[in-house]
């Protein structure tokens, strides 16, 4: 026998039980209730393959192939969606955002993210003031930065917001940088000329002139804004589940079908919970929680907390995942300042924390984001890992926009990982302002994505940045912050951010056998996009709009074009 044909012969025989099983397969399941066909698949799986069509059946995807191959799978009742050559993702996931938190003031709320237009952004308060009524609050709590307007990039002033709605308090946060209040704002707060500031701000940060009286500017940072967020008018309780439904209508909208949550508030869990049980949750929500303790007495409290702690009690839609994102708060860096000195007292509080998580065998994720305070975690970790190693823990550290190289080798020899919050998407023009060049490397995406750690994307919306994954991607891909300033330079292909948004963060909501990539056994969980990703210029990577999105295989989303036909 020729040896080339041997070898052909081998080769098929050790192919065979392979071909027999997938035929099986085929053969034992029920023809796919769904097929979409003469689509781009971008498959996002570890080929990053590109296909035409895709079937489903029941909540999972049954086949990925050729138009020709997958129509094959077809039984009679099997629904068909000509794709018309659009092209259709996995569902982007967001690895750490303060979903349910934000449900808690959501339709309250006048949001910007995507209003890249100050103009604009005035109608809407001027609409929304009118809607609400004299005396009513308009307010916003982050998500938007002036930087972000192409028209007109300028702040907001008292005198300003006193025009656009003289009858109602207005108060808009911006980003947790500063809040502008108009005068109405600022009686119902009590701020006046010749009074004390009232004791919940944090002392110097409501802003005066020359002669003492309050501009209407709160600044300085996240503990500066609080106050003003803590007495926006949160949703009334028999409102909530409203709230909850816009939100996860708007982010479905947005193209997100999965989120690693930090702090899942039990109100609006309780609305997922009894969503799940009645089919029709549409988000998956993996939680981020824990003991976190803020002086050491709370730490000797914190330790016996965490040795009872239990995760991996829910399921693909609702679990909770990781110790996070606070160990111990003194250490929880602000956001804009420049760097941090993390004590050796506080540090050894956090290192009793993280030796007790590892120990428990908890997974953690923890909020890390200057140098400084990098380096000290990761010292700290260096000693846990001696004693109880971490490398099977999936341990996190998140936000990380000041890391460097270094670090990052550091990170990957103790078998960790890097959830990375591009606040510049919003914050680029304010920590120019703050950090100087440095800016330009926060964070340092070329540098994490050469480093081969695995790493993927997470807001950190709806206060600290936008939500929308298309303005992130198109971010990651040209530097250029929401409204099109150039922020940083360290960009990536736009294949590695998509990985970073789809596939690599399934992992960091422990759902990588379900999720993150369109292939036969995955939950179906994709988006049919108006536009190519792969092709379209990259600075309209923003303006790419889903026409559908599909979580389990339930249509959650339907812009319209594909409406009529998904209806049928
Ligand atoms: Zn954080």
């Amino acid at each position: 026998m020729h040896r080339f044909v041997k070898t052909r012969i081998i080769a098929l025989a050790a192919l065979l039980p392979a071909m027999v099983a997938a035929a099986t397969l085929y053969a034992q399941q029920a023809a796919p209730d769904l097929i979409l066909y003469n689509g781009k698949i971008i498959t996002v799986d570890q080929r990053f393959r590109i296909e035409q069509a895709v079937a489903i059946l029941g909540e999972r995807i049954v086949g990925v192939g050729s138009n020709q191959e997958i129509a094959q799978l077809a039984g009679p009742s099997t629904k068909k969606i000509d794709l018309k050559g659009k092209s259709v993702l996995p569902g982007m996931i967001d690895n750490h955002m303060h979903l349910l938190r934000a449900a808690e003031t959501w339709t309250n709320e006048l949001r910007w993210d995507g209003v890249y237009s100050r103009k604009q952004a005035i109608e809407m308060l001027r609409a929304r003031a009118k809607q609400a009524g004299a005396g009513q609050w308009v307010f916003n709590i982050g998500g938007w930065t002036h930087q972000q307007f192409t028209d007109d990039p300028r702040p907001f002033t008292r005198e300003e917001l006193d025009r656009i709605a003289p009858d109602n308090p207005v108060g808009l946060q911006e980003s947790y940088y500063q809040v502008f209040l108009n005068s109405r704002a600022m009686q119902s707060f009590g701020i006046a000329p010749n009074q004390p500031d009232p004791a919940d701000f944090v002392k110097g940060s409501i802003m005066r002139d020359a002669s003492g009286n309050p501009t209407g500017v709160i600044k300085g940072d996240i503990a500066a804004t609080r106050p003003f967020a803590a007495r926006m008018p949160h949703i009334a309780p028999d409102q909530l589940e409203a709230s909850a439904t816009a939100l996860v209508k708007d982010v479905n909208r947005a193209g997100l079908t999965s989120f690693g949550v930090a702090g899942c508030n039990t109100d609006v869990r309780e609305i997922f919970q009894k969503w799940k049980e009645q089919g029709r949750l549409n988000v998956r929500a993996f939680c981020i929680g824990g003991a976190a303790a803020g002086t050491p007495d709370q730490v000797d409290k914190s330790l016996q907390q965490i040795a009872k702690m239990k995760l991996y009690q829910g399921d693909n839609y609702l679990d909770d995942v990781f110790f996070g994102e606070s160990v111990y708060t003194p250490l929880h860096d602000p956001m804009f300042a420049v760097t941090s000195n993390p004590t050796p007292d506080q540090l050894t509080q956090w290192r009793r924390m993280a030796m007790a998580i590892a120990a428990a065998g908890l997974p953690l994720h923890v909020h890390a984001e200057l140098h400084n305070t990098i380096d000290a975690f990761l010292d700290q970790i260096d000693a846990v890992n001696k004693e109880h190693p971490i490398k099977n823990l999936r341990w996190v550290l998140v936000h990380i926009n000041q890391i460097n190289p270094a670090q990052l080798e550091r990170m990957k020899n103790l078998g960790m990982y890097a959830a990375v919050s591009p606040w510049a998407v919003i914050n680029g023009g304010i920590m120019h302002e703050e950090f100087g060049d440095g800016a330009f490397d926060m964070p340092p995406f070329a540098a994490i994505q050469n480093s081969g750690i695995l790493w993927g994307l997470g807001t950190d919306a709806t206060a600290a940045n936008q939500y929308l994954p298309f303005t992130t991607l198109y971010f990651a891909v040209t530097g250029k912050m929401a409204g099109g300033l150039k922020v940083i330079r360290q960009t990536i292909s736009r294949e590695d951010a998509l990985i970073a948004h789809t596939r690599n963060n399934a992992f960091f909501i422990f759902q990588e056998d379900n999720l993150g990539a369109i292939q036969a056994g995955k939950l179906a969980d994709l988006l049919v996009l108006d536009r190519d990703y792969l092709t379209v210029p990259a600075d309209q990577i923003k303006d790419i709009k889903p026409v559908m999105t599909m979580v389990g295989g339930r249509i959650v989303y339907d812009a319209g074009a594909q409406t009529s036909q998904l209806a049928k």
